[in-house]
């Protein structure tokens, strides 16, 4: 069996994986009880499930409707005890004040801009956002008369400038981007945003824990729990974090009046799934450098896209500004390669599962071209694409997996002598 290990630098492994161990002991911490005198309390809190709440008198229920901006109980639909306990980890995480849980990742996307924009307004996104991110957005906002522009990832700040218009209400970044993975650089978004009196969302999803939107000029922080937080492909949730009592307010009423909220056994799952994130993170992360450096060395491959390696765009912002990195990434074949030559080889793969999503204890692949819209899109020139995540497994098993796979590779261009 190959170890991928060899292949890591020891300084380059604590860069990737020091996030991951600063925040075991937080996360092992955060949102508990702890015995008080005579009384015990269990580990982990109970998931209490309930849609009505009795009050003792119609003017304690008004009284605890004023609590809306608050964890006050309520009525099930405005968030329960362990949801609650979940937003108070979540918010302390992402290094802001408040968080609203909500079902999936793609409602806390999609919650900010229906928060804070109205008809008339324009907003920016990047252009390598979340796919039903950027759906949502040609769909549905511009149905409600909100205007949207894309923007190359890499723009620099003067490019951006002249894309900003006197009605720019808000600007959309994820960084690193789906399956391109562009790392943003978002304090220089944060000060366009600024400037234009908008606000600036980033979808925090590969950075959870590593890199803190708020401390870089961001209003708004989006997670799809579902990846590594709950961490186990059996929860869908997300969670959108603020700093600011100006941002919470229109937050926290549009999360009402629109009705999103999470159930209590996923808030239990994704709790339960965070105590363990940095453990299988640390592992995790280091796994997929070493397969990301391994493959990197590749004749097959162009160019890996992994935000700790230079050859990934951006990557100079992630050194500046994360305190690690996850472990899903990208990887550009030479141009001699078809999709078919890519499909055969991933559909030969015994150690990497076929399916969409991520953050799991397990290995999976996705192809990453033809599927996926862009406007502006910086990867080009090249064959095709697909991006690994890289979960429990042993590397030496991953990498021997992928050799069998690149093999087949080369042997077919081989086989048609347009090597
Ligand atoms: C998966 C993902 C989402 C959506 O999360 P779901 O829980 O699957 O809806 C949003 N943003 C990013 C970056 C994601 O990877």
């Amino acid at each position: 069996m190959t170890d991928p290990m060899a292949l890591v630098p020891p300084d380059l492994l604590e860069r990737v994986v020091r996030g991951w161990r600063d925040m075991s002991t937080r996360l092992v911490q955060m949102g508990r009880d702890r015995p008080e005198g005579d009384r015990g309390v269990f580990v982990n809190p109970a998931a209490e499930r309930g849609s009505t709440v009795l009050f003792s008198s119609l003017e304690a229920m008004d009284r605890a409707g004023h609590g809306r901006y608050g964890p006050e109980l309520i009525y099930g639909a405005m968030g329960s005890p362990i949801q609650h306990r979940l937003e108070a980890v979540i918010a302390e995480i992402e290094g802001g004040t408040h968080a609203q849980v909500v079902p999936s990742g793609l409602a806390a996307c999609t919650l900010p801009l229906l928060a804070y924009l109205q008809a008339g307004d324009h907003c920016l996104l990047s252009d390598s956002v979340y796919g039903p991110t950027r759906r949502f957005a040609d769909r549905v906002l511009r149905r409600f008369g909100v205007d949207v522009t894309y923007f190359p990832p890499m723009a620099t700040e003067t490019e951006l400038q002249a894309l900003v218009r006197p009605d720019t209400r808000l600007v959309f970044a994820e960084s690193p981007g789906s399956h391109s993975f562009e790392v943003q650089d978002i304090p220089m978004l944060g000060r366009l945003a600024a400037r234009a009196g908008a606000r600036l969302v980033v979808d925090n999803t590969w950075g959870i824990g590593l890199f803190n939107p708020f401390a870089h000029g961001a209003h708004v922080s989006v997670q799809a729990l579902t990846k590594y937080a709950a961490g186990h492909s059996d929860t869908i949730i997300g969670a959108v974090t603020v700093a600011s009592d100006a941002d919470w307010r229109p937050l926290r009423d549009t999360a009402i009046q629109a009705g999103q909220t999470a159930g209590p056994d996923d808030c239990w799952l994704t709790l339960r799934g965070l105590r363990t994130m940095g453990a299988r993170l640390e592992r995790q992360a280091a796994t997929a450098l070493g397969v990301a450096l391994w493959l990197q060395s590749r004749p097959e491959v162009h160019r890996v896209l992994h935000p700790a390696l230079p050859s990934c765009p951006g990557h100079e912002y992630w050194a500046r500004d994360f305190s690690g990195a996850s472990s899903l990434f990208g990887v550009v074949f030479d141009a001699g390669f078809t999709t078919a030559d890519m499909t055969a080889m991933i559909d030969g793969l015994q150690h990497f599962g076929i399916g969409a999503s991520w953050g799991g204890y397990e290995s999976l692949v996705l192809p990453t071209t033809g599927g996926i819209s862009r406007s502006c899109l910086s990867v080009t020139g090249a064959g095709p694409a697909c991006r690994l995540h890289v979960g429990l497994e042993a590397g030496g098993l991953l990498v021997d997996d992928l050799a069998r796979g690149l093999d087949g590779m080369s042997a077919a261009r081989a086989g048609r002598g347009t090597d």
